[in-house]
């Protein structure tokens, strides 16, 4: 793994006082490699003409190039069909896509959404956007003390009312990799369907929507090594047909007059406006990237530094994890005792260590845990062992400064 750490000029930058960055932060996002952002530059320096509506040479080239990203993405989530894939601009707007146009048509006032609590803001406000403009009732699955979702609480959440299950795949907080077939299959048997915020799982899992039978799956194209602002709702064909379009514009009709407008199919009824074709394409090459490596050999990577990360970070002593669950994968959040998690990461950055801090868009979840933030570590396939002896001398550094005020 670590001879591919060359195709991301990024981790060889220097941060504070010349000092080499290790970089800790890819659950915010991932760093790029060379071939993505090669992409990006060859599509806008050759292959630059809006999509679809262009009969020139130009502009089929660029459609080519967008929809056979898509066929990309199809073929690495193993959809069905390419028109299962819309893009967006990332989970956030998949998730709000499917809260918009799904309760418009699937729920009336008083119908229940099932979230869990530890859900990233995207899969909250969406859904309270909604309880505030229809009355639709949010349910919310409690996580224990290991940072697992209670699966007794989640099947006795279910009602006559019960019209979608929300969840993350994994946790950006506690790396819990929730247990999805399980999910889907009580859902299910509730004639309940279910969306998986899978933001934090398509870089360290191998996710395959037909096996999971999942619904709806939602994923951005920045934590899997690609571009932001490109992301990706896959939706089941027949639920995709069933709800109405999320935004009107180009690209999503078929026809358009003052008496009567009609939708264009699927997937550019979800598609109104210019897509960022660039994006996409560039999004393309960073799954053909890291479908090159492999992702399990990522994953297998990652799971070794954590195992390594979460025992070291233990021998120091005076240290409180969050998060262990049986299946978790790449994310390590901790506090020190007695030390502000802010204190801690700004105290790492002057070491060139660039660790998250704060409530990592999960509120609900830190209040549940009783802290109002912390510190968390989360690791890509580039990451080293050598890097993790740095946060664990940082940290241990970090314990001195504050024994000595
Ligand atoms: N869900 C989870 C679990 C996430 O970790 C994130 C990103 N931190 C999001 C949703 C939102 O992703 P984006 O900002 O790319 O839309």
């Amino acid at each position: 793994m670590q001879s591919r750490r060359k195709d991301f000029p990024i981790l060889t930058s220097a941060t504070h006082g010349g000092r080499e960055l290790v970089y800790l932060d890819n659950a915010a996002t991932t760093q790029k490699p060379e071939a993505v952002v090669n992409r990006i530059c060859y599509g806008y320096y050759n292959v630059n003409a809006n999509i679809h509506r262009g009969v020139h040479f130009l502009s089929r080239e660029a459609t080519e190039a967008h929809e056979e990203a898509r066929a990309t993405v199809q073929r690495f989530v193993n959809a069905r069909r390419a028109s299962e894939i819309i893009f967006t601009r990332g989970t956030t707007e998949a998730i709000n896509l499917v809260a918009s146009s799904f309760s418009e048509e699937c729920m009336s006032a008083g119908d229940e959404v099932i979230l869990s609590a530890m859900e990233h803001h995207s899969n909250i406000v969406p859904w309270q956007i909604q309880a505030t403009r229809k009355g639709i009732v949010i349910k919310v699955i409690p996580v224990t003390a290991s940072g697992e979702l209670d699966m007794d609480a989640y099947r006795s959440l279910f009602t006559e009312r019960t019209r979608l299950v929300s969840i993350t795949h994994v946790s950006n907080v506690l790396g819990t990799v929730n247990p999805a077939r399980e999910i889907v299959e009580y859902a299910h048997s509730r004639n309940v369907p279910v969306l998986l915020d899978g933001a934090q799982a398509v870089a360290h899992l191998g996710v395959d929507v037909q096996e999971l039978d999942v619904d709806f799956y939602a994923f951005s194209a920045h934590k899997i090594y690609g571009p932001t602002g490109v992301g990706i709702l896959y939706g089941k064909e027949e639920w995709l047909d069933r709800i109405p379009p999320y935004q009107g514009g180009g690209e999503m009709i078929a026809s358009v007059s003052f008496e009567k407008t009609v939708y264009n199919e699927l997937p550019f009824k979800f598609e109104a406006g210019t897509p960022d074709y660039i994006g996409s394409t560039a999004m393309a090459e960073a799954l053909r990237y890291a479908s090159g490596i492999g992702i399990d050999k990522m994953a297998a990577h990652e799971h070794t530094l954590l195992e390594y990360a979460t025992e070291e970070l233990k021998r120091l002593g005076n240290v409180r994890i969050f998060g262990e669950a049986e299946h978790k994968c790449s994310v390590l959040s901790f506090l020190l005792d007695g030390i502000h998690h802010y204190d801690t990461g700004v105290l790492l950055d002057n070491m060139g260590i660039a660790v998250r801090t704060g409530h990592h868009c999960a509120q609900p979840l830190m209040k549940a845990m009783g802290v109002e933030g912390m510190v968390r570590a989360s690791f890509a396939f580039y990451n080293t062992q050598e890097e993790v002896d740095k946060l664990i001398g940082g940290l241990k550094r970090v314990k001195e400064i504050f024994k000595q005020l």
